[in-house]
């Protein structure tokens, strides 16, 4: 089972990420957690280049650099864990290509899905958690632990509120496959949906 967590910044996806790896380790499951982008070797040094703000790559160059992320720790990390029965937990997946390299870069979305599905060899998450922040809550939230200067000065206020969107409209079009939830919920509660969701998936 693929679970992936996906949302701006700020919305507490590694808390949730981190949180729902306890609950199924607790009941005795094989839990691999992951992200993207820089799971790997390779993808430590593809992060690097692409959130280095002083030198950042142009868009097109951007976004085959996560997809190259992404073809690496599919091959190396995902498939082998689904292989051997693991859960799969990944803080951030496609969706967040979608997101900020399609709408919030503007480049097109459909180009971006192509190129992703041949980087993963079409592989897709079973069930995708979206914590949905508002831009202005999730980056002072970012902001308030000193981790988010330089994304704050970078990427202006539209870009964020494309991002959020997009992620807003995927979910929309595969209710099946996504839980949106309002990542201002407290951290519990946001728990408890997730688990419960994942109930139905867990047991088949
Ligand atoms: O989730 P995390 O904070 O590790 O993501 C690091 C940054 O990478 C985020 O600020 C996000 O803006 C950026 N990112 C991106 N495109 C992706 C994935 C992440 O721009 N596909």
């Amino acid at each position: 089972v693929f679970v992936v967590f996906e949302g701006g910044e700020g919305a507490g996806k590694s808390t949730q990420v981190t949180r729902l790896a306890a609950t199924l380790g607790a009941d005795g499951r094989d839990v691999v957690v992951t992200r993207e982008p820089g799971a790997t070797d390779v993808g430590a040094r593809i992060r690097q280049l692409v959130l280095d703000k002083g030198d950042a790559p142009a868009p097109r160059a951007e976004a085959l650099l996560y997809a190259a992320d992404r073809a690496h720790h599919v091959a190396t990390v995902v498939r082998p864990a689904l292989a051997r029965g693991a859960v799969v937990v990944s803080d951030r997946y496609v969706d967040s290509s979608l997101a900020y390299q399609g709408a919030g870069r503007t480049l097109p979305v459909a180009e971006i899905s192509w190129l992703s599905s041949w980087a993963t060899g079409g592989l897709k998450p079973d069930l995708v958690v979206l914590l949905d922040v508002d831009p202005g809550i999730g980056l002072s939230r970012v902001d308030s632990r000193g981790l988010g200067q330089d994304r704050l000065e970078s990427e202006s206020r539209a870009f964020h509120e494309r991002v959020r969107y997009a992620f807003l409209d995927l979910a929309a079009a595969d209710p099946k496959r996504y839980l949106v939830l309002d990542a201002g919920r407290p951290a519990e509660e946001i728990s408890e949906a997730v688990t419960a969701r994942l109930a139905g998936l867990l047991s088949t």
